[in-house]
């Protein structure tokens, strides 16, 4: 009977972090359609008359769209990976030669960004078993928060190297950005939450909030461990312990 509690327990947790997940999911798609359905109302109101409105309206209602496809992505993204759905095979992945292609493709945003992209990768570090593609996009929502949030004329470093603990591979990206407030810091894994008080960088769009919820399950289906540390107005470092596969 104790197990049987038990799991009764875990079935009720599970329901309750499904409902939050659902109403979450459900506001947030429900803001840009709001905007998208009252934009279009007000063009067949006569907004379409005056040009220079409706041209506004119209890039109002592609950016919203924008916004849904992209959140919709996420999320199929996010429930494929946490069922494990994923059709590619594992394979040996070579850390350095994976960050050394993402750090060349970031160099070019942070410098338009005026921010100094610089990278410490270990030479000859041991394979990792994986999946390349999902890795690869823990490296982009590591890089692309860390641009975004830090102003130009800041500097954002990615390294990879053998922890201190036998056996891990760490990715780290630090910046020395806005920082995040400590009591927002533990939230941040969590879907949908974004800091409201720390606008990115002005012209870019503002996320969904799932990105470091996908990184995270990724480096967890991979048998690692992601983390972060942070103070306000000094910067961010985000890491990602994953084991090596020999
Ligand atoms: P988003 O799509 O909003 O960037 P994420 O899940 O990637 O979603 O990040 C969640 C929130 O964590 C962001 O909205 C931002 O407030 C905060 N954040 C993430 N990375 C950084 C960083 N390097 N510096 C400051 N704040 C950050």
């Amino acid at each position: 009977s104790e197990a049987f509690n038990k799991m009764a327990s875990r079935l009720q947790a599970n329901v309750t972090e499904l409902r939050a997940f659902v109403a979450n999911a459900s506001h947030e798609l429900r803001t840009p359609l709001t905007v998208v359905k009252l934009r279009a109302e007000a063009l067949q109101d006569g907004a379409m008359e005056d040009p220079d409105i409706s041209k506004r309206f119209m890039g109002e209602i592609e950016h919203e769209v924008d916004r849904l496809v992209r959140m919709v992505n996420d999320l199929l993204d996010l429930s494929r990976m946490e069922a494990g759905m994923d059709a590619e095979q594992p394979k040996l992945i070579d850390m350095s030669t994976l960050a050394a292609e993402v750090y060349e493709t970031f160099k070019i945003r942070a410098d338009r960004a005026g921010v100094n992209l610089e990278c410490d990768i270990e030479p000859d570090l041991p394979p990792i078993m994986g999946n390349e593609d999902q890795l690869m996009r823990v490296f982009y929502n590591l890089l692309d928060n860390a641009i975004k949030y830090t102003p130009s004329g800041g500097k954002v470093e990615l390294s990879v190297k053998k922890t201190q603990t036998d056996g891990y591979i760490r990715t780290q990206v630090s910046d020395n950005g806005q920082g995040i407030a400590p009591e927002h810091l533990p939230h941040v894994f969590e879907r949908f939450y974004r800091v409201e008080t720390t606008p990115a960088r002005s012209g870019l769009i503002r996320g969904s909030g799932l990105g470091l919820s996908i990184a995270k399950s990724i480096v967890e289906n991979h048998g690692g461990v992601m983390g972060a540390s942070s103070e306000i107005d000094a910067g961010t470092t985000f890491w990602a312990d994953l084991p090596a596969a020999v």
